[in-house]
This record gives C-alpha cells, sequence and structure tokens, in this order.
C-alpha cells in the first residue's frame, strides 16, 4: 500500500492548487483523478475572470496548473476512487484499479456535475445528439441548428461558443431573465444566430428515425403553448449536482449533497477537508475553488503538525 502525507480526490483548480500548497509545503502529495484534467474547466471554452491571467482556454488553464503541480513534485494518478475509509488517523482511499492508497490526511476535491433533466429521451440520446459539454461535442453540430438549454453562465458561454459553429442557436430559459452575468447576456443579446426563447422549458428530445436527435419539443409557461424546435444537437447546462455518495455516512452532507465544510474546508472529520464546487458555498468559481485549495492545504498541514 502506498502512503502519503496527503491525498487529494479530484484534478481540477481546488485539487490542483492543494496540491501545489501541499507539496510546496514538504508534504507528500497525491492527487487521484477519476476523469480528465482541469475537471470543469476542460468545458471551458474561454476563462476571462481568473486575475492576472488574462483570456485562456480551461484546457490551457488546466495544463498549466497541471504543469506546476508536476514542477512542485506533487503526483497525479488518473484512476477514480471507489471507496473511501476517512476516520482514524490513517485513511484509506481504494480506487477502480485495485490499487489502495494511505494517506495522514485528504482533500476532497472532486467538484460537482452538470445535472440532468429528466425529460423523455434525455437519457435515450446522450451521446446521439444530447450532451453536457460543448467545447467536446459542439464540433459534431458545425452547420447544423442546436438548443442550449439553462440560463446561467454556463449556457450563456455554451451558446456563444455553438454560435460560432451552428447555423442557429435556440437558447432556452425557464424565466425571463438570466441568471449568469451581464457580459455574458450582452454578447448572447448581441449574436445574431442566437435566439432566446425566455419563459420556456423542454419537454421532450425528438428524433426522426430512433437514432439521433432531431429536435426537441418546449412548451412556453406564460401561454402553455408547446411547439417544436428543429436542432441536431441539444445542449444540457442547467447547473450543477454533487457526486458525494460515496462519502455519505462519513461526511456530513448538505440537503443538496454538497459536503457540509466553511471556509477553512474543514469537515465533520478530522484530517478530511473539501475544497471548491464540492463543498456548501456561494460562490462557485475558479478562483475560489484555487482559494479552497490553498486554505485546505495549510488546513491539512496544520493538522499534520498536531499529529
Ligand atoms: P447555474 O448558475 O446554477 O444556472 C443553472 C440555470 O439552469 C439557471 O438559469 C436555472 O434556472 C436553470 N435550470 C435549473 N434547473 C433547470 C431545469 N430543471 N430545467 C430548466 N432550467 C433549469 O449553473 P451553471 O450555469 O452551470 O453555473 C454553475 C456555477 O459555475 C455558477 O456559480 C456559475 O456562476 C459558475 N460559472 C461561472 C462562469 C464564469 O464566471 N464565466 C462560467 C460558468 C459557470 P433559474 O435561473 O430559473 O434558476
Amino acid at each position: 500500500m502506498e502512503q502519503y502525507d496527503i491525498l487529494i480526490i479530484g484534478a481540477g483548480p481546488a485539487g490542483m492548487t492543494a496540491a501545489i500548497y501541499g507539496q510546496r509545503a514538504g508534504y507528500r502529495t497525491l492527487i487521484l483523478e477519476e476523469a480528465v484534467l482541469g475537471g470543469q474547466i476542460a468545458n471551458t471554452p474561454e476563462v476571462e475572470n481568473y486575475p492576472a491571467v488574462g483570456k485562456i482556454s480551461g484546457v490551457e488553464l488546466g495544463m498549466n496548473l497541471y504543469n506546476q503541480v508536476i514542477e512542485q513534485g506533487a503526483q497525479i494518478e488518473f484512476d477514480g476512487v471507489v471507496s473511501a475509509q476517512l476516520e482514524g488517523t490513517e485513511k484509506r482511499l481504494t480506487t477502480q484499479s485495485g490499487k489502495v492508497y494511505a494517506g495522514r490526511a485528504v482533500i476532497i476535491a472532486n467538484g460537482a456535475k452538470r445535472r440532468k433533466l429528466g425529460i423523455p429521451g434525455e437519457e435515450t440520446y446522450a451521446g446521439r445528439g444530447v450532451s453536457y459539454c460543448a467545447t467536446c461535442d459542439g464540433g459534431f453540430f458545425k452547420g447544423k441548428p442546436t438548443v442550449v438549454i439553462g440560463g446561467g453562465n454556463t449556457a450563456l458561454e455554451d451558446a456563444l461558443y455553438l454560435a460560432n459553429l451552428c447555423t442557429q442557436v435556440h437558447l432556452i430559459h425557464r424565466r425571463d431573465a438570466f441568471r449568469g452575468s451581464k457580459v455574458l447576456v450582452d454578447a448572447v443579446l448581441a449574436k445574431e444566430n442566437i435566439l432566446i426563447h425566455y419563459d420556456t422549458v423542454p419537454l421532450e428530445v425528438l428524433s426522426d428515425d430512433g437514432q439521433k436527435v432531431s429536435g426537441l419539443r418546449v412548451r412556453n409557461v406564460k401561454d402553455d403553448r408547446q411547439s417544436q424546435l428543429e436542432a441536431a444537437g441539444i445542449f444540457v447546462a442547467i447547473g450543477l449536482a454533487p457526486d458525494n455518495q460515496l462519502f455519505a455516512g462519513q461526511i456530513a452532507l448538505d440537503p443538496a449533497g454538497y459536503i457540509v465544510a466553511g471556509e477553512d474546508c474543514k469537515t465533520n472529520l478530522d484530517g478530511v477537508f473539501a475544497a471548491g464546487d464540492t463543498r456548501t458555498k456561494s460562490v462557485r468559481q475558479i478562483v475560489t475553488a484555487a482559494g479552497d485549495g490553498a486554505v485546505a492545504a495549510a488546513e491539512a498541514g496544520n493538522y499534520l503538525m498536531r499529529q
């Protein structure tokens, strides 16, 4: 069994920042990541609000962070955690490949996942027109009409990204005012090929041939009228959901499933910290995730010094 001082779950901005700080403080640090480097930023076409960096693609920002993690001497394994034993002074994480890692402290920075709509056809056509990542899948719909569902920053960014590729982007929002930031709303309003459908909810993913998406049936919530939008791709951007069932029973979760931890990133268990989108917090941004990573590593260091 491999032994570390700090085990980090997740290689997003929170986890990678925690690794930089943990390793620099002299602690042997390992990140375990189940999917891709960067977490949600890997799906972000352009980041414009990370201080001092200017405009950068999410993938490049993730790579920069990764390089910094490696330069500092921390390690990353692409192996998802399937079970966790977090109580006591020696914590253990078991991964998909069957390896068991022991750590004196654990930082959970596993982020959050895109929420699903739960409408007919969504699951059937997932990967065949229904997508949760515009930057990953947008290219498949070049020159075709698409739909984006949601009214937050992700939906606005997705619509802008797709507008440069697709003939038309239908942006569907269930209310008459966007939740996202003004700069993105203004950019969306200025795009000629983004057609906004306010007060509209999706009802059913449609397919002409039973193989791939051909459209979306929607309903206007004000007048109750239903209509069909032609689309080859449907991009769901209706927010995030935590993925913390693995820790339930050991770690306190809030009613929505996020880990209960304050600004000090401390959970109910000694030596276990939660950083970034995975914890109860009001502002979920890259900069706040990175801030959490630094705090969690510092608190983990304080905890280890007391051991
Ligand atoms: P979000 O801010 O939670 O917005 C989700 C949107 O989906 C809301 O407009 C919501 O409508 C709508 N929605 C939720 N459930 C729905 C349903 N079942 N059917 C139809 N619509 C539904 O989520 P997000 O845009 O993914 O962003 C997540 C976090 O990351 C936010 O804190 C966001 O600010 C941050 N983020 C920041 C940036 C940036 O700063 N550039 C970029 C991306 C994400 P209501 O408005 O009516 O609730």
